[in-house]
């Protein structure tokens, strides 16, 4: 293929527009490659454009607590089990990458502790008008149009181009042109997210069960980056292990719901309970799996939900469709007709649980806080009262292509692919068997970085 005439170039071509490929972008751009971002849809940032935004970082101005410790609470949401090197490589580099993005113009003003934090590591972005993930991608994208990086959308990569040798010196893409071959002179950097859309993936490496998942991810999130590079040899990392749910989302309106954290309780189809509601969503979502239908029902009242909307979460999962009434009896009512949820079973739970928390101890879920160790449930008592109908959702996957602390991309041989890097959800290996909440952007925006600077020495022959 040595001899494959090529359409267009650059020294550097991402594939991606989301939280690694544009730092990558901006890395290598800085360091004076010529960089080209292919993006599959007609907007860019993906995943990173639908989320909280929420980034972990440690040794920061906003939350001091060390590498040491973030390396702990790691390891222990990753259920002991994880590549050692690459969250090594999180927390040493996680403090110079923050500083980095301030320098580009991504501003942090607060940190949130979630589930499994023993410390606020989540930190959550400046914004005023956007939500925290809108407000990144575009900080993200302005930085990287302010040095000189292309951005092509509705540019869809799908075959890696090799030479004799196996290196990897471009790629096909489908544009609004038709297809074009784009050469990469010095290296591609596949940041194309996840598979959490990629139905025939899934069935191959998640568990079973695991095609009930509702996903509430960027559309582009097909698996492209791991299917390319698993047709030029590449391995992979923890992928059955990273097909798991996130957090509840409504099927209807497609969007993600997170009242629980709030204070909202969740119901099956017959009425009851049956999850800790503070506890982390993966685990509350695995536990919806296993309920009738996979149903589960988010039950609370007007001050759980204006307590919601104030916070990040209820500002950026925003489009859900909620049952209302100023009676509960009614609204659980119209839950039954429209849902099928045993609305005499649900009254008594509510009831049981409202009785709970006055006296201080949910005797039935042993609740004691509204997310991990923050906050106080409340009872549901305020008319008007809401409901929604939600299902176990996925945000993320968490395995992917195998990486080294290079960000090379490795084949199953053990081996770099020459002139391939990786960053982001499309890589597998640092979460290991689990996950701590903000650590998905954080991973794109610390490993994008040293994708770009990787390609970008290659591109300079250091
Ligand atoms: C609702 C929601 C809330 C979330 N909240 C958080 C949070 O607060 N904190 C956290 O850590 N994580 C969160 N996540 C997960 C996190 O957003 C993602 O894991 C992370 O943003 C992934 O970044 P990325 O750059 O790897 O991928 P993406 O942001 O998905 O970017 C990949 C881009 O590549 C494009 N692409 C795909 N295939 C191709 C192709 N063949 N050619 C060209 N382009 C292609 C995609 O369209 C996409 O734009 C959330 C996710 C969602 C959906």
């Amino acid at each position: 293929m040595a001899s494959q005439a090529f359409a267009h170039g650059a020294d550097i071509v991402v594939v991606g527009c989301g939280a690694a490929g544009l730092s990558a972008a901006i890395e290598a751009a800085d360091l004076g490659a010529d960089v080209l971002v292919l993006e599959s849809q007609p907007q860019p940032a993906g995943s990173t454009r639908l989320s909280a935004g929420y980034a972990v970082f440690c040794e920061t101005d906003l939350e001091p607590g060390s590498a040491d410790e973030l390396y702990d609470d790691l390891l222990e949401a990753h259920h002991d089990d994880h590549d050692e090197a690459l969250v090594r490589l999180y927390v040493s580099r996680a403090p110079a990458a923050y500083a980095r993005l301030k320098e580009i113009g991504v501003e942090f003003v607060r940190t949130f502790q979630f589930a499994h934090m023993r410390r606020p590591w989540g930190h959550e972005v400046a914004s005023e008008t956007l939500h925290g993930g809108a407000e990144l991608g575009k900080r993200l994208e302005d930085a990287a149009r302010k040095r000189g990086v292309r951005i092509i959308t509705s540019a869809r990569a799908r075959k890696l181009i090799c030479d004799e040798a196996g290196r990897v010196i471009g790629l096909e893409a489908e544009t609004t042109d038709g297809v074009r071959s784009i050469e990469a002179r010095s290296a591609i950097v596949l940041a194309s997210g996840g598979f959490t859309r990629n139905m025939n993936l899934i069935r191959n490496y998640g568990p079973p069960g695991t095609e009930a998942i509702f996903p509430i991810t960027g559309a582009g999130s097909l698996g492209d980056g791991l299917t390319m590079a698993l047709a030029r040899g590449a391995d992979t990392a923890y992928m059955a292990a990273g097909v798991a749910p996130t957090g509840p989302a409504d099927p209807k309106s497609g969007k993600g719901t997170m009242v629980i954290y709030s204070g909202a309780i969740l119901l099956n189809l017959d009425g009851k309970r049956f999850c800790n509601e503070s506890e982390l969503y993966n685990d509350i979502s695995w536990a919806g799996l296993k309920q009738r239908s996979a149903l589960m029902f988010q039950v609370y009242d007007s001050r759980i939900r204006e307590a919601y909307l104030e916070t990040m979460l209820g500002r950026t999962l925003v489009g859900y469709d909620e049952y209302r009434s100023g009676d509960l009896g009614e609204l659980l009512a119209a839950m039954q007709a429209g849902e099928g949820l045993d609305a005499a079973a649900a009254a008594g739970t509510i009831g049981r649980y409202n009785k709970d928390i006055a006296h201080g101890a949910d005797t039935a879920q042993g609740r004691t806080h509204l997310v991990g160790t923050s906050g106080k449930p409340l009872p549901i008592i305020e008319p008007p009262f809401f409901g929604v109908t939600t299902v176990p959702g996925t945000t993320h996957f968490n395995g992917g292509l195998k990486i080294d602390t290079q960000m090379r991309v490795i084949d199953v041989f053990g081996d770099p692919i020459p002139g391939l890097f990786a960053a982001g959800e499309v890589t597998g290996g640092f979460h290991g068997r689990g996950y701590l909440s903000g650590s998905h952007v954080g991973m794109a925006l610390i490993f994008g970085q040293i994708a770009g600077r990787s390609a970008a020495d290659r591109s300079a022959g250091r």
